[in-house]
């Protein structure tokens, strides 16, 4: 059991500077061997798994996924949302502390390291609040927090307004050597903004959410990073700014870090307006990925409500350039379930947030590798080494020796996304009916495979 030999695929491990066509052996769990012709090293009773002409890369990391679990179960559970992470191609997520009760004790953590067992797929980790019940007044006990083994802290969802008590924050990580993850919003700007402050905004009727609402913060983290010397990671950038105040502080050796979302590198704020305003203005070029039939939606859909919202064009273009540059090191989904009839309400009324994990693979490959922005290996490496490093986990590398988490995707396979798909178990994605081009295959967690697309079912 948990062995494994995958043969002729072409190899990708950005964490070893390794692209080549070759095998790779796993035994009980670990990776063995990466290398030419291992068949004939490799005993007769050792499954095969024939990876010609696809990619095998590390497992994929997502540090930033929301899974309701406990308190919000009929959005998701852990079990679901881990379903829906192995059918993405991902073998390892990040929880986000925004559950019910907040995860700012021991013991919530514990709960869900045993919900995660129970489920037996991909790997859970955790994180850990900065301020008790997420209300950004008095700390989280992040040393109890460290020890139960939450991987970062967070008020995600959330954002601690004063400065003062996130320095402490940024002291107190420090001591324990955990990053902190930011979700930048400044409440004084942003104020009960539902979408983009733009012409959008302006043309549906609808409150805005000033980019400045999250530059704001960014700033701020920047200037707290080189106060205290804590990593200090901005979730889901969304505004030009962002990217612009990242890419200098990085220059400086700001121990400042970010990720960005499919959805914020996809789609505008048009999008809001319904589907001919965006493929009309914004989405000329995504169109030919569609071939003839663009999918549709009405206006004030409201599929195309998360935080941060949406942005202009070029608050989309920014973003992409920063990813190609490497301002921006991280890729994740933000993956936020919510049920029909939450969403299923007036725009204003709706909880922010979308599903992800299905769909950022794709995306990432459209928008960056096959629209020729930056190369396959440096998306992999997004995806894996990169969020390993932030993290210190022991994954994201093929090395011998190390967790055999495996992902083998096909780059060039096309595919719609459907509904009646989807192993989450809330379907508020803005992406239904889209044509997409790549996939995952198999998802492979300690040799063991927890997802193939030949069986089309999670083995758990
Ligand atoms: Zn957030």
């Amino acid at each position: 059991m948990n062995s494994l030999l995958l043969t002729g695929g072409r190899v990708i491990d950005p964490a070893n500077q390794f692209d080549a066509v070759a095998d790779v052996l796993i035994l009980n769990g670990k990776i063995s061997a990466v290398g030419n012709r291992l068949a004939t090293q490799t005993p007769g009773e050792i499954e095969r798994f024939d990876a010609t002409g696809k990619i095998i890369c590390p497992g994929l990391i997502d540090l930033h996924v929301h899974f309701r679990e406990p308190g919000q179960t009929a959005k998701e559970t852990i079990a679901s949302g881990a379903a829906a992470a192995a059918r993405g191609g991902f073998t390892s997520v990040v929880c986000m502390p925004n559950t019910s009760p907040a995860i700012d004790n021991a013991g919530t953590v514990a709960l869900i390291h045993e919900r995660a067992a129970q489920a037996d797929g991909v790997n859970v980790f955790v994180t850990g609040a900065i301020t008790k019940n997420l209300a950004g007044e008095e700390l989280a006990p992040i040393g109890s927090l460290k020890k139960a083994g939450v991987v970062a802290i967070t008020d995600d969802g959330h954002c601690v307004q004063n400065n003062d008590l996130m320095r402490r924050a940024c002291e107190y990580a420090k001591m324990f050597d955990l990053p902190i993850f930011d979700h930048c919003q400044d409440y004084s700007l942003v104020t009960d903004g539902v979408m983009h402050e733009g012409y959008w905004s302006t043309a549906l009727g609808l409150r805005g959410w000033p980019s400045a609402g999250e530059e704001m913060i960014v700033a701020r983290n920047i200037l707290l990073a080189e106060l205290t010397g804590t990593r200090i990671h901005c979730q889901h950038l969304s505004a030009a700014g962002s990217v612009a105040l990242l890419r200098e502080a990085k220059r400086r050796g700001v121990p400042v870090s970010g990720e960005a979302c499919p959805h914020h590198f996809t789609l505008t704020d048009a999008a809001v307006a319904g589907s001919e305003k965006f493929w009309g203005a914004d989405g000329k070029i995504l169109a030919k990925s569609q071939g003839g039939e663009l999918p549709e939606w009405p206006g004030y859909d409201t599929n195309f409500k998360m935080n941060p919202p949406l942005r202009s064009a070029r608050d989309r273009e920014a973003i992409l350039e920063g990813l190609a540059d490497g301002t921006i090191e991280i890729l994740c989904s933000d993956h936020a379930p919510h049920c029909d009839y939450e969403k299923e309400v007036e725009f204003d009324y709706a909880p922010f947030g979308i599903t992800g994990l299905e769909t950022e693979l794709a995306l990432s490959l459209m928008q960056l590798v096959h629209a020729k922005r930056i190369s396959l290996p440096e998306m992999i490496a997004k995806f894996t080494v990169n969020p390993a490093r932030l993290l210190n986990l022991n994954k994201g590398t093929l090395g011998a020796g190390a967790d055999a988490d495996v992902t083998v995707l096909d780059p060039e396979a096309e595919w719609i996304f459907q509904a009646g798909d989807s192993a989450s178990k809330s379907k508020n994605s803005p992406f239904f009916g889209w044509k997409l081009k790549g996939k995952a295959v198999a998802t492979i967690v300690a040799g063991r495979m927890v997802w193939s697309e030949q069986t089309e079912a999670v083995v758990v």
